[in-house]
């Protein structure tokens, strides 16, 4: 469900780690590949959603050097996950909290913030550079990987799964806000790159083509719930008649769409309902 990404110059990082339950994996992996203890430098959570940043205490503790870096707004969240846990816990329910496993606090000495366009160099001629990218979530960073032309994209770029392959908006309940979120796959195409590193899932070529595909299924989504809405249409029922739609771009039948996509649709619809009442209120 969730790619991690290892960079690695003289130093290395970890961009994205997946769940506190999937941690293990995640260092055996690394183990695997020759990695101890003392040869992890930072740990980039792109924010701090659960699938992101979930792992990173556990991670933290293994790699005890590792310096973890986040936006300011996400770091209260590290130090204390309770309010993010709890958040959490209400849209997903307790099941599946279980099996994402709770993370623990991650002491203050080992958090630093990470602003927009700051860099960092891992040696060898590898640097990567913030982009904040603010749409999927306030404190969401994404990462140039400077001079290669590929970006690591966090959930600002929406999910493609290999088995399913057709694309969905990530664009979760609380702070999704669509302009922002155009704006940040403008900014990703800014850097021109010509891969995207992406959490779910994996690296996708093509990648100026596949922003221009992201930003119309976000314009497309916004008609289609508006309009769904002002039938009187709950979120749940929008969240199905996306399901279904989402089987049929992809050539499949609605019972091979697997509980996870449906979950990830039904969450991105909640964030996305919500949005469209707020500036509706506002108005
Ligand atoms: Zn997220």
């Amino acid at each position: 469900m969730v790619a991690a990404y290892l960079l690695s110059g003289k130093e290395c990082a970890l961009i994205d780690m997946g769940y506190e339950s999937s941690a293990k994996s995640v260092i055996n992996d690394l183990e695997e590949n020759g990695l101890g203890a003392d040869s992890i430098d930072y740990l980039l959570p792109t924010h701090v959603h659960l699938d992101h940043s979930g792992g990173c205490s556990s991670l933290a503790e293994k790699y005890v050097n590792a310096s973890i870096r986040v936006h300011p707004k996400g770091m209260p969240h590290l130090a204390d996950p309770s309010k993010l846990w709890a958040g959490a816990g209400e849209l997903f329910g307790s099941k599946l909290m279980e099996r994402y496993g709770k993370p623990q606090p991650i002491a203050r000495s080992r958090l630093r913030e990470m602003n927009d366009n700051e860099e960092i160099s891992l040696g060898g001629g590898l640097t990567l550079r913030s982009l904040w990218t603010p749409g999927h979530a306030s404190h969401h960073l994404s990462y140039e990987l400077e001079g290669t032309g590929s970006v690591a994209t966090g959930d600002a770029v929406g999910i493609i799964y290999p088995n399913v392959p057709v694309l969905v908006p990530t664009t979760p309940p609380t702070s999704f806000n669509l302009p922002l979120a155009i704006g940040s796959l403008e900014r990703i195409r800014g850097t021109r790159p010509t891969r995207l590193l992406t959490p779910h899932y994996g690296v996708m070529i093509d990648a100026i083509n596949l922003i221009s595909d992201n930003i119309q299924a976000l314009k497309e989504w916004a008609i289609k719930i508006s309009s769904l809405l002002k039938e009187g249409a709950s979120p749940e029922r929008i969240g199905r008649i996306l399901t279904v739609e989402s089987a049929r771009r992809a050539g499949k039948s609605i019972d091979t769409i697997p509980d996870y996509l449906s979950m990830s649709i039904r969450v991105s619809v909640l964030g996305f309902t919500r949005y469209l009442e707020n500036i509706a209120k506002a108005a």
